[in-house]
């Protein structure tokens, strides 16, 4: 049969010129063409619509930023209504009204005590402000030999080196070792006993420690490893008790994924953080934008003469971006008044039961860990096969629902607005896909 009775899907030609031009983050690109890879043009709420014009649910929420859903009008509408005033206009030394309405709001409801936010563009880059923020915090205090920092095992904090060294080994990040600042490290949640392990680690490093970095309740990338509320508050106890700054990295939790508007506040009302770190979801996934979130004390340790020693001397190009606040104000909002956050309990509890009936204890699986609608599969591979996670994926895609795998983790981390039948068939999807790959394996 002549070519034309079998036409190339429009997608192959987009995966040729996209391999010619652009290098994908945390992809091997030699691979990437073979890994069936979706090449998305448009979306229609919860489903992404690749070229060729298949749709898939969005069960990734784009890499755990997208909330709402795309292309959501209200959000449409809050960039188009700041693109009538003014993109973007530098923070460095002058103001923006789109920041400064957006900071006002979200001081109101992050929990941290007199909340001030100075602003960047990726998660990491809020990691290493909090860093920077802690250390020069201690230094401006006359406290220098507070210089080091307490992190959890499996911790991922981001991929710039400064967050590289708060994060845990793995991640591919060992090639990098030398030049990853040394850090105190303490067991992280795949631990039964971590927060009386970290509560000791406080304790006994206090006097050389300027903070401590955690990823609360949930440490998402290293394959949603999940912690017990009262254990956090413990941990948030020794902290205060020892003086130790706490840095909360609420990067992949904040903004609902929970249950609550951030995972923090599980830990109960005494669980103040220093310092908190803040992107993916702030947009409802729209642009870019991160935010560290510190308390009076800490922004106040920085006061001085101007040109002093004192100051900050950090910032980005689009810190502060004008657009991308506009967006985050009014996706803050909509939380609100859509009562997001009542609908994911509701969600993720259905999901949670439909999960115990579907994928709990199917062969193939190992465990299920969720809270709220963050959940990690992780699958049991028989020994000597090979890329369980990827493969599993794979097959999800071709039933139209897109899926990443971290390693042998299937991650599930659906829009906060999916509808419990949405929830149904990604479950029903995902129990198929691993039939399908255990079969495979049958030798
Ligand atoms: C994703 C993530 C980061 C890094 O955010 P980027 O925007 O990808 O730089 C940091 N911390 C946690 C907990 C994350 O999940």
């Amino acid at each position: 049969m002549s070519a034309e009775h079998h036409p190339v899907p429009a997608g192959d030609a987009w995966v040729d010129r996209d391999v010619a031009v652009v290098w994908h983050g945390f992809t091997q690109m030699a691979a990437y063409p073979t890994n069936s890879p979706v090449t998305v043009e448009r979306a229609e709420g919860r489903e992404l619509i690749d070229v060729d014009g298949n749709r898939y649910f969005d069960a990734i929420s784009s890499l755990w930023v997208t909330t709402l859903g795309h292309r959501v009008p209200e959000l449409d509408a809050a960039i188009v209504d700041q693109l009538g005033k003014v993109a973007h206009a530098t923070l460095l030394g002058n103001g923006s009204r789109a920041v400064i309405e957006f900071a006002e709001a979200l001081a109101a409801v992050v929990p941290v005590d007199d909340a001030h936010t100075i602003f960047a563009s990726d998660g990491a880059v809020a990691v290493e402000q909090a860093l920077k923020i802690a250390f020069q915090c201690w230094v401006n205090r006359g406290r220098p030999e507070r210089n080091r920092f307490l992190a959890l095992g499996d911790a991922y904090h981001g991929d710039t080196v400064g967050a590289l060294s708060v994060g845990d080994g793995g991640f591919g990040t060992t090639v990098f070792d030398p030049l990853r600042f040394a850090v105190e490290r303490t067991p992280g949640y795949a631990s039964a006993d971590w927060a009386a392990k970290a509560v000791a680690a406080v304790a006994a490093h206090a006097d050389t420690l300027a903070a401590l970095v955690i990823e609360p309740l949930v440490q998402g990338a290293s394959g949603i490893l999940v912690a017990e509320p009262e254990d956090l508050a413990l941990v948030g106890r020794a902290c205060r008790e020892h003086g130790v700054l706490l840095i909360c990295d609420e990067v992949a939790t904040g903004f609902g994924r929970t249950g609550r508007l951030f995972a923090s506040e599980w830990a109960g009302p005494d669980f103040r953080p220093d310092i908190v770190c803040l992107g993916k979801g702030i947009t409802g996934g729209y642009l870019p934008l991160s935010a560290t979130v510190v308390t009076a004390p800490v922004f106040e340790s920085f006061s001085g003469e101007d040109l002093g020693t004192a100051t900050f001397y950090h910032g980005h190009s689009y810190g502060g971006n004008a657009l991308a606040c506009a967006v985050a104000l009014r996706h803050l909002q909509l939380l609100d008044e859509w009562r997001v956050l009542e609908h994911v309990v509701e969600v993720a509890d259905h999901m949670g039961d439909r999960l115990d009936t579907v994928i709990v204890g199917r062969p193939g699986v190992a465990a299920v860990r969720r809270r709220g609608l963050m959940v990690g599969v992780e699958l049991a591979p028989p020994v000597g096969a090979v890329r369980w996670g990827r493969r599993v994926c794979a097959a999800a895609v071709r039933r139209g629902v897109l899926l990443r795998p971290l390693g042998d983790v299937v991650v599930l981390m659906p829009p906060l607005t999916s509808t419990a039948d949405e929830l149904d068939r990604v479950i029903d999807v995902l129990a198929a896909c691993i039939d399908e790959v255990a079969a495979e394996d049958v030798p």
